[in-house]
């Protein structure tokens, strides 16, 4: 049974129907980018993705990473996969041209990512970490550094890294304590180990660039005195060739539960005091540095799960079409009953539907975060462009905390659907419950997520970006309210939307207050609920193009997508949301046990 990855025909639903893409090709920046450039540009990457990284998927992960003497080799198929990766200029879709990259529109370039996260996000982690890393030197380089080093990391020539985590200073960055001494000749000497460091070491590429965050000596001590550098691996002349070793020691890779294909390494820096780097932006600003790239790196790690999430769903389906099991429950009584697909079986139809709506309700939300930012980018009122940005910054959480949440939830229920099967390394689902656990924790935490949304995003701006979003979900209501079949629905979704916002008020306030333990203990449960509004909300608005079209007279082709989009809407909104409203019930007690209890009464001693 073939693998499969992610639904055509929901990815070109999303861009054209719901998101109406190509109408970024009426302004200068994305000219190019006509809805048949597009539709191009998604057929070759779901190519490259089925035909050259998908066999790297499970190839990967059974043959993992290998650590020898201080050197980490991958996973043998992931080099010609990269190499084609490279060759076909993926690496920075939405990029300056002028530094190697194809200049499209972030959400084209979602879409796409789709396909390649979606075949093996392990090996899409080599050159979306180096996407990464080099966006920094973009943005925070001076113009020297980003000659050496921008085209040659867009390119994948040079691969990118980035150095957070160390043994005390994991969610807390600002506890690092990895140092940097200044030079005479305006470079810094770096000592210090970093832990969990994905691709930091490996041998696809002649060199790999580390942004790094440390602590210039006598800065002051957490987040205020961290500053970023750039350490390559190998150093770079000032021709662009490479130098000298520059004593980054990989000394160890874990051993993991999932994503088995990408090296996680231990890095030491300046063991042998031999460690140089470049400041990358200005001295003490490394944590704001890091800020500016975190809307954009937890956007695709919202991406990884879901694309875990998203090929699960697709070969349960395909499986339960094709799995011969039991009769139907409406001839149970006959013997003589044939023996039915197991999508015949209305609990299986119940998990099928439940993957189906997460699925295609996240798929919008990060499609559409993705098309906010590209709104800003080609619009010049700045009020516009500050209320698009707070609505990414508020759904940003939401993205990355809610979607990797229900990721990992739909890619259990893809197990289930298999049975036993499910559980066999025979097929993809386990592999993909595995690789999608990780994105729940790197990153910031789901956990860091949840505070982040009540505790920076809900109040920013007096909270006007929440406001803003509950304006354009009402717009969607409006619009369902035409609709005769839609009009229970949105009467749902408007009582959900309103008791939200009683919640958000009310957690608001009590973090505000000396209960503010108390009101952060409900931190991801204001989290998961304020996701399955926005959830409810994107089937909504897709329910509303179905309907739109159904009436219209769709063409036959298209029905059954359309009414599936009612469905799922249906489904999710009469199904799911009325625990959503009970989980609002329960955040309205705060209930002080969890801050209460002692920690002996835990017990366990
Ligand atoms: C496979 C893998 C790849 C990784 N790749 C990278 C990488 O490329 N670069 C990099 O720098 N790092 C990387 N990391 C590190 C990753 O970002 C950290 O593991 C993560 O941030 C959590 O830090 P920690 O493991 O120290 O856990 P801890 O910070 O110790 O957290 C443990 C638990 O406590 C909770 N917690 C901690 N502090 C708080 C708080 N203040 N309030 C509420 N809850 C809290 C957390 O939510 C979590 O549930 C990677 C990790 C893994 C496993």
């Amino acid at each position: 049974m073939a693998q499969l990855i992610a639904d055509r025909r929901d990815v070109d639903f999303v861009l054209h129907e719901q998101l109406d893409v190509d109408v970024l090709s009426k302004q200068a920046k994305y000219a190019e980018f006509s809805r048949k450039t597009i539709d191009l540009i998604i057929s070759e990457a779901r190519n490259l993705a089925i035909k050259e990284i998908l066999p790297t998927f499970k190839e990967g992960d059974e043959e993992g990473c290998r650590f020898e003497n201080g050197q980490v080799f991958v996973p043998e198929s992931f080099k010609r996969a990269y190499d084609l990766f490279i060759e076909g200029e993926w690496l920075a879709m939405t990029e300056d041209p002028a530094f190697g990259g194809q200049g499209m529109p972030r959400t084209v370039a979602l879409a796409a990512g789709d396909y390649f996260n979606g075949a093996n996000y392990a090996f899409m982690m080599y050159p979306g970490l180096t996407h990464g890393a080099a966006l920094l030197v973009e943005s925070f380089g001076t113009e020297r550094q980003k000659q050496l080093f921008l085209k040659n990391m867009f390119t994948g020539k040079w691969t990118g890294t980035m150095l957070l985590t160390e043994p005390e200073a994991g969610s807390d960055v600002g506890n690092l304590s990895t140092s940097a001494r200044k030079n005479p000749d305006g470079t810094y000497s770096i000592t210090g180990n970093k832990i969990f460091i994905s691709s930091g070491e490996h041998d696809m590429v002649e060199n790999i660039v580390h942004p790094v965050l440390a602590r210039i000596e006598g800065a002051p001590a957490g987040t205020k005195g961290i500053s970023l550098f750039l350490v390559p691996k190998y150093r770079v002349n000032a021709d662009g060739s490479l130098g000298e070793f520059n004593d980054v020691v990989c000394t160890g890779i874990e051993h993991k539960m999932g994503i088995n294909g990408n090296a996680t390494c231990s890095l030491t820096l300046g063991g042998k005091g031999n460690c140089v780097g470049e400041l990358l932006g200005e001295e003490n600003k490394g944590m704001r540095a890091m800020f500016l790239m975190m809307n954009e790196a937890r956007l695709l790690v919202g991406m990884q799960g879901f694309c875990c999430a998203s090929a699960s769903y697709m070969n349960a389906l395909n499986y339960a079409r094709e799995r011969v099991q039991g009769k139907s429950l409406l001839q149970a009584m006959d013997a003589d009953a044939p023996s039915v697909p197991i999508i015949q079986h209305p609990d299986v139809r119940r998990m099928l539907l439940s993957m189906k709506a997460y699925v295609e309700g996240m798929r919008s939300l990060l499609y559409y975060t993705g098309f906010l930012t590209d709104r800003i980018a080609v619009s010049d009122n700045e009020k516009e462009k500050s209320r698009l940005q707070g609505m990414i910054d508020l759904l940003i959480p939401i993205c990355k905390g809610y979607v990797t949440d229900k990721s990992f939830e739909v890619c259990s229920t893809g197990i289930q659907v298999y049975g036993g099967y499910g559980f066999t390394k025979e097929y993809p689902q386990e592999q993909l419950l595995r690789d999608c656990r990780i994105t729940m924790i790197y990153e910031g935490t789901n956990g860091i997520q949840a505070m982040d949304l009540l505790g920076r995003k809900l109040g920013m701006n007096k909270g006007k970006p929440i406001m803003d979003l509950m304006g354009e979900i009402q717009k969607t209501l409006a619009a369902a309210k035409a609709f005769e079949n839609l009009g229970d629905l949105a009467a749902r979704l408007e009582k959900a939307l309103n008791r939200l916002a009683e919640v958000a008020m009310h957690l608001g306030a009590t973090a505000m207050s000396p209960k503010v333990m108390q009101a952060f203990a409900f931190a991801h449960p204001f989290l998961d609920a304020s996701g399955d509004v926005v959830m409810a909300w994107m089937l909504l608005w897709r329910a509303v193009i179905a309907a739109t079209e159904l009436e219209k007279g769709a063409k036959k082709k298209d029905q059954a997508f359309y009414e599936g989009q009612i469905k799922s809407c249906q489904y999710f909104t009469q199904a799911v949301l009325p625990v959503t409203m009970g989980k609002m019930d329960a955040i309205m007690t705060t209930c002080p046990a969890a801050v209460e209890i002692s920690d002996e009464a835990f017990g366990g001693k």
